[in-house]
């Protein structure tokens, strides 16, 4: 499953980073992203902070079923109402 948030958005202003490890210890790569862009594994990355606050949460998963709306079922089942 790929979800892609292109960064430009206007999804969230938050500026915070969140730091990802990647790779095998002890060659691993700390990676920070941003929050609301994807993060190394292509989920989508949330700090604290917005995870803490259901408003913010509630927008993303409002974007996320945007998103997967793109199909015409999902579309006539109501789901772009959500
Ligand atoms: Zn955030």
């Amino acid at each position: 499953m790929e979800i892609l948030i292109t960064g430009g958005e206007k999804m969230s202003r938050c500026e915070n980073e969140i730091s990802y490890f990647t790779g095998e210890m002890p060659n691993y790569t700390e990676r920070l992203v941003r929050c609301g862009t994807t993060d190394p594994y292509g989920k989508l990355a949330i700090c604290q902070d917005c995870e803490n606050n259901p408003q913010i949460m509630r927008s993303i998963n409002d974007r996320l079923s945007n998103n997967r709306a793109d199909n015409e079922w999902l579309r006539s089942a109501g789901w772009g109402e959500m």
